[in-house]
């Protein structure tokens, strides 16, 4: 399996990194290495002193496909999942400056939070209006609703699956939206989706 992950799918995240706001999706991927699984405590690496949450709604795509048309691509997921894109973003930053391709803070083992069990698409009360957020410590730090994308979950499939055949079981990182910020060893992280917990992992 795969992960792909959408960068920038919120204006308000766009801006609160100094972005631009992306007129196509912006992509990357992480290797099957990245995954955290089963509410397992996440290890800051030692190379960083500065590892951002960025929590995501993920789709599970069910069915092969390539170059899926938007008005179909409903049909290759049935459930979505909550997640975190763990950053680096100082390592990230310093990528950036020299132009070259983010993977090492972005890609890393453990940086791809996904939650133990994902929710039936007919479960929920709008597909189009999915809401979400991240509670650190008891305090909600990230909000976000999926009506707010920039490109619609079917939009990022049929951008995707021009590039990338999506197979069974691929994940899909739809975007994060503001409040990131770096995460410390002690911290408590639980993520809900229109209210029901997803996740709750520590940090270590
Ligand atoms: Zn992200």
């Amino acid at each position: 399996m795969k992960i792909i992950c959408v960068g920038r799918n919120y204006v308000a995240h766009a801006k609160e990194l100094n972005n631009e706001v992306p007129d196509e999706p912006v992509l990357f991927l992480k290797p099957d290495t990245a995954l955290l699984r089963n509410n397992d405590p996440f290890y800051i690496p030692e190379w960083s002193n500065d590892v951002h949450h960025e929590v995501e709604l993920i789709v599970k795509i069910n069915r092969l496909g390539k170059s899926i048309d938007k008005k179909f691509a409903y049909r290759y997921y049935g459930e979505i999942g909550l997640g975190i894109d763990f950053t680096a973003r100082d390592l990230q930053n310093r990528l950036k400056e020299k132009g070259l391709p983010w993977e090492k803070s972005k890609a890393f083992d453990h940086s791809a939070v996904v939650c133990p069990e994902f929710v039936k698409i007919e479960s929920l009360p709008d597909r189009t209006a999915i809401s979400f957020r991240l509670d650190i410590n008891g305090k909600t730090v990230q909000e976000g609703n999926s009506a707010l994308m920039i490109f619609s979950i079917d939009n990022i499939i049929a951008h995707v699956s021009k590039y990338f055949t999506l197979k069974i079981g691929d994940l899909i990182y739809t975007g994060t939206p503001a409040g990131v910020g770096a995460v410390k060893i002690g911290d408590r992280l639980e993520g809900f989706l229109e209210g029901k917990k997803m996740f709750d992992f520590l940090v270590k």
